[in-house]
């Protein structure tokens, strides 16, 4: 990880990064060809390196996280990182509102520089290992981090379009505790072959109720147009990792009941959890 951040590092350690093109992979290229040998960790001696891939709304945040907690691994989600800095009033916030508000994506440039900054955060703070979920999202990224540092696996959450659909349009977050839920009641007749998949609603506590919202790309014609994306760009990006050998494809087979248990048994974590409960 250190390597990644010391990559990534560079290239955002200049405000000009956000404008300089192709360059920035240039100057990138460069340092990696000095540092990768070196700085590349024993996968027997670190923390897992893991990513986690899949379109909008199919639940990456909640299983990576999950994960995180279970292997003491940060869950680093890039968009969590791009709503941060929209939210903030620094100088990059309005045009992220008018990327992510149209569902397109950020520039690699930019969401590279977000993402060093909290691996450097975190490096600071002594973390190793990492669940990243929704980086990469383009075959660039995904051959930048390639170059920086291995990935030891990388899950591909799938669930079929509407209910993506349908789970975009229920995710509420509570604006206090930053806690994800969903009002959606999904029943949805699975077809050619396909299972039926049924999905309870995930609702708030009382104490959150009154402050739920809803992202302001979850509407339904900002979703299609990030599922749109997904497959013309993140795509692409699983048949990346499916050459390499490293991709584990997971269908969900229905809310977190019913994947929870099977995604720990395909990862075969199942034990590795019970013991854990165990000794909580
Ligand atoms: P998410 O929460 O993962 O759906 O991300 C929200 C938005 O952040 C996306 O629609 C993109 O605009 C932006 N974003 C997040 N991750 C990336 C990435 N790896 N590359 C480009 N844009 C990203």
């Amino acid at each position: 990880m250190a390597a990644m951040a010391r990559l990534f590092r560079s290239s955002s350690s200049s405000s000009a990064v956000f404008f300089v093109g192709r360059s920035l992979y240039t100057a990138a290229a460069t340092e990696l060809k000095s540092q990768s040998c070196l700085s590349r960790i024993d996968p027997k001696g670190r923390n897992v390196q893991w990513v986690f891939l899949g379109c909008p709304g199919v639940g990456k945040g909640t299983y990576a996280s999950r994960l995180s907690v279970l292997l003491g691994v940060p869950h680093i989600a890039t968009g969590d990182l791009v709503r941060e800095e929209l939210s903030s009033s620094g100088p990059l916030s309005k045009q992220l509102a008018y990327i992510v508000n149209q569902g397109k994506l950020v520039s690699d440039e930019i969401i590279i520089s977000l993402l060093s900054k909290r691996l450097e955060a975190g490096e600071s703070k002594g973390e190793s290992g990492f669940i990243l979920d929704g980086f990469p999202r383009t075959v660039r990224q995904a051959e930048i981090l390639d170059e920086v540092t291995d990935i030891d696996l990388v899950v591909n959450l799938k669930l079929p379009e509407n209910v993506l659909v349908e789970k975009c349009l229920g995710r509420r977050i509570c604006s206090q505790c930053g806690k994800n839920f969903n009002v959606a009641s999904i029943n949805v007749k699975g077809e050619n072959g396909n299972p039926d998949i049924s999905m309870a609603p995930l609702l708030p506590p009382p104490q959150c109720v009154s402050k739920l919202i809803t992202r302001a790309d979850d509407t339904e014609p900002i979703v299609r147009e990030r599922l749109r994306i997904y497959n013309e760009k993140s795509q692409p990006v699983e048949d990346f990792y499916r050459n390499k050998g490293n991709l584990l494809e997971f269908d969900l087979p229905g809310g977190i009941p019913e994947s929870w248990p099977k995604l720990l048994e395909a990862l075969n974590l199942d034990e590795y959890e019970e013991k854990q409960s165990a000794t909580a």
